[in-house]
């Protein structure tokens, strides 16, 4: 019998149970008893589905109270000093304290004895690879120790068995873990702590094997990175030791292909080996000539990152040739865990029945995977022989429905030509006549777009989806919010205005309102980290704008006021990025026809007299993959869609984007064959520093350098922004340089934003006054 398991279940619950218990503990109306009860309610909850779906063998350790990454650093000993309880053990305190900081008992050694307690930094938070999921950074110090402090593992095993359940426990592999964290202090190696840290590995395979468990899965995703050469070395290091604990060793490796490291992989010394065959199917049938007679073969063919469901032909197709050659030794699986996708389908009420059939969630593709795993041994079973027929009968609804194909869409994407992503001149020329236009002064002063979210404007979005507040009233209110933030930045006296983006609820969700192609779920919650959750649109036909999105706001803020107004916009790439994707086309496909889509936008923006149009492309980067063989591809139909939403206008139109995140040095070059006339990015955390790769690459347009952190309420004076601008103007010739915050203020609260921007507005005058 082919067996079926799961990589991991999402944690946070259906109805994101385990996001509101975590938030009542957290403000003190729950207990700790009551958080704990919860979670054993979630996990036994996930295991009877996936078991009802049909899945042999279920994971244990995919639920944490936060992160996995987090709860392996517990378990691990991996404390930093600032987090380290005075004796004993850590606890939920510890636990929740190295993810959202806190306030510590040890005393700083400041002027007054130190008796004031220290506020206690979390720690830093970054993607999980590819995913919109992010992980607490494992901190690493160069006489870091390892020792088995946190025994959640061994007690969810032991919940599970008393369940009746046949589990298998999920670990972080030692390589991946070790990959993933950060070495502090002193400069080392963290290889180095390999061999330090094999014993703790060791010592808990054999507390599983003591506890009845068979197999155990190690995941080391890192093997579909690029691997420098002794982390590959390091690979059969470590593995060699951890073959003789007395349990069987699945090695499972998820979000892209092994390619270099196929042989690696596959001649570890372990006894199974679990591969993508979504994200990269042209891992089969190659594997099959290098995997050892006696190991087992897990194939990823059910999509674990995405809400479609499963093209059962398709995967069996390649299944059934694999169980030919592999018999038991076949494994049925989706293609990593199932944290990145929603829980459950049936929970949407309010979604079409065509739409609703096409879709698949966590207990869905489980029972995808069951289903496969049984075909193979009973392909005439009808309850195998209706899940087929049903699955082509998907197929074959979406190849032919009108919903999704559009031929207008797909004959305008077909015609575009190179001139459609070119403005008519070159930057040199277009800036001479912009400034003609726009008459700013130097260092020209504006902000990314968003003004404070207030709890009025969200209580005005919420009555008015209600049907408590009318259309008219709801514009009145949107009106009345933009009256208010161009009066305010007229007093502020800021040189480009925006109109606030008060009627956004989000800068992607908004955007794919308003599109065709694009529909919403109720309760596609996914994991972000910790309690946070995101809900991303999906996108599931050709994608058009039906009619103008931003105009009738933007085109109000300017008759508000004779300065400049900039619309504001999201780009095709951030679009695509936080959204589902299709499957049946490709991400550059989609990415064309939302640029498509913006670039109407774009012109219909500048038909208004808007003279400045922002088009955000926040998620830019995120985008690059795994893998830097593929990035060149990506760059390309990345930087190709931007310039095709930006094309549309003429020279005195000003085009700007905005990206922030902390890591410019390998996208420059893309960056500039972008070719918006200004860019705003985040820098003022890293004191200017980021602009070095600008400086470097002699980045030839404008440049916006973020002059405050707006991720914090602290109010920076002026001589503080201005000394940041002065280090910017050692990089980019003063000409060049605007002022604004980091990012959209939309976070922030009105106060701080007027005071801020009062001091910003008095740096930019400081440095016209020296250059
Ligand atoms: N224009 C958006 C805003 O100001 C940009 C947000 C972002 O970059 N994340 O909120
Ligand atoms: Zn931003």
């Amino acid at each position: 019998m082919a067996l079926s398991h799961s990589l991991g279940f999402p944690r946070i619950g259906r109805d994101r149970e385990l996001k509101k218990a975590l938030e009542a503990f957290w403000k003190g109306e729950l207990d700790e008893a009551g958080l704990r009860a919860v979670g054993r309610q979630l996990r036994a909850e996930h295991w009877q589905l996936q078991k009802d779906a049909g899945i042999d063998l279920l994971p244990v350790g995919d639920f944490a109270w936060y992160d996995q990454v987090l709860t392996h650093s517990l378990t691990f000993g991996v404390i930093p000093e600032r987090f380290r309880p005075d004796a004993g053990q850590p606890s939920l305190q510890t636990l929740f304290a190295m993810a959202r900081g806190g306030v510590g008992r040890k005393s700083s050694n400041s002027c007054c004895g130190g008796a004031h307690p220290q506020p206690l930094l979390a720690e830093e938070l970054t993607k999980w690879f590819d995913t919109n999921y992010h992980y607490l950074v494992p901190e690493f110090t160069a006489d870091q120790s390892f020792s088995l402090s946190w025994q959640q593992l061994f007690e969810e095993v032991e919940e599970a068995h008393a369940l009746g359940h046949k589990v298998k426990p999920v670990l972080i592999g030692p390589l991946t873990y070790l990959w993933l964290g950060k070495a502090k202090g002193q400069v080392f190696d963290k290889l180095d702590l390999l061999e330090r840290l094999l014993p703790v590995y060791g010592e808990i395979l054999q507390r599983l094997a003591a506890l009845g468990v068979e197999w155990v899965q190690i995941d080391e995703p890192i093997l579909v990175l690029d691997l420098p050469q002794d982390w590959k070395n390091a690979f059969e290091r470590a593995y060699n030791l951890l073959q003789r604990e007395p349990v069987k060793k699945l090695i499972a490796t998820y979000f892209g292909g092994l390619a270099d490291n196929l042989g690696l992989a596959a001649s570890l010394p372990l006894d199974g080996l679990h591969i993508d065959l979504v994200r990269a199917p042209e891992q089969y049938p190659t594997i099959l000539d290098r995997l050892p007679a006696y190991k087992v073969l897990s194939l990823g063919v059910v999509n674990g990152r995405n809400v479609w469901r499963c093209d059962l032909d398709k995967a069996l197709a390649v299944l059934q040739h694999a169980h030919d050659r592999l018999g038991e030794r076949l494994w049925v699986a989706p293609s990593c865990s199932l944290l990145h996708s929603p829980v459950d389908l049936a929970r949407e009420d309010q979604l079409d029945a065509d739409l609703k059939g096409w879709l698949a969630f966590a207990v869905q593709k489980c029972a995808e995977v069951a289903v496969l795993a049984r075909a193979l041994e009973q392909p005439e079973s009808p309850e195998v022989l209706a899940a087929l027929a049903a699955s082509r009968a998907v197929q074959q609804d979406r190849a032919a429905s009108p919903r999704i194909h559009k031929p207008d869409v797909q004959a305008r994407v077909a015609a575009i030509g190179p001139q459609d992503s070119q403005r008519p001149s070159p930057f040199a020329e277009r800036i001479v006549k912009q400034r003609e236009r726009l008459q700013l002064p130097a260092f020209p002063t504006t902000t990314i777009g968003s003004f404070p979210q207030t709890a009025a404007i969200r209580l005005a979005r919420q009555a008015f989806k209600q049907g408590k507040l009318s259309e008219a009233e709801y514009i009145e209110a949107m009106h009345s919010e933009i009256r208010h933030a161009v009066e305010i930045q007229e007093q502020l006296d800021l040189d480009v205005l925006v109109h606030g983006e008060a009627e956004r609820n989000d800068m992607v969700e908004y955007f794919a309102e308003q599109l065709d192609g694009y529909a919403f779920t109720r309760f596609g919650w996914v994991q972000s980290y910790g309690s946070r959750c995101v809900k991303p649109a999906v996108i599931y036909g050709d994608l058009s704008r039906p009619k103008a999105m931003t105009v009738e706001w933007v085109r109000y803020a300017q008759g508000l006021t004779s300065k400049v107004m900039k619309g504001m916009l999201t780009g095709p790439v951030t679009m695509l990025m936080w959204s589902f994707p299709r499957e049946d086309v490709s991400r550059e496909v989609q990415a064309k026809q939302l640029a498509l889509a913006i670039r109407d936008e774009v012109v219909d923006l500048e038909a208004a007299g808007i003279p400045i149009v922002q088009i955000d492309e926040a998620a830019f980067r995120e985008g690059l993959p795994l893998r830097q063989e593929q990035w060149k591809h990506y760059l390309d139909w990345a930087t190709e869609a931007f310039r095709l939403c930006a094309s549309g206008v003429r020279d005195e139109t000003q085009i700007h984007t905005h990206m922030c995140y902390s890591e410019f040095n390998d996208v420059v070059e893309s960056i500039a064959a972008m070719d918006a006339d200004v860019i705003t990015i985040e820098t003022s955390r890293s004191d200017m520093e980021l602009l070095e790769a600008f400086e470097a690459f002699a980045y030839p347009n404008e440049i916006g350098p973020g002059v405050y952190d707006i991720h914090s309420p602290r109010v920076p004076d002026s001589a503080e922004m201005a000394g940041l601008l002065r280090k910017a103007a050692e990089r980019i010739p003063a000409e060049r340089l605007w002022v604004n915050p980091d990012c959209g203020l939309k976070t922030r609260a009105w106060p701080e934003t007027e005071a801020a921007l009062v001091n910003m507005v008095a740096a930019a005058r400081q440095l016209r006054a020296e250059f």
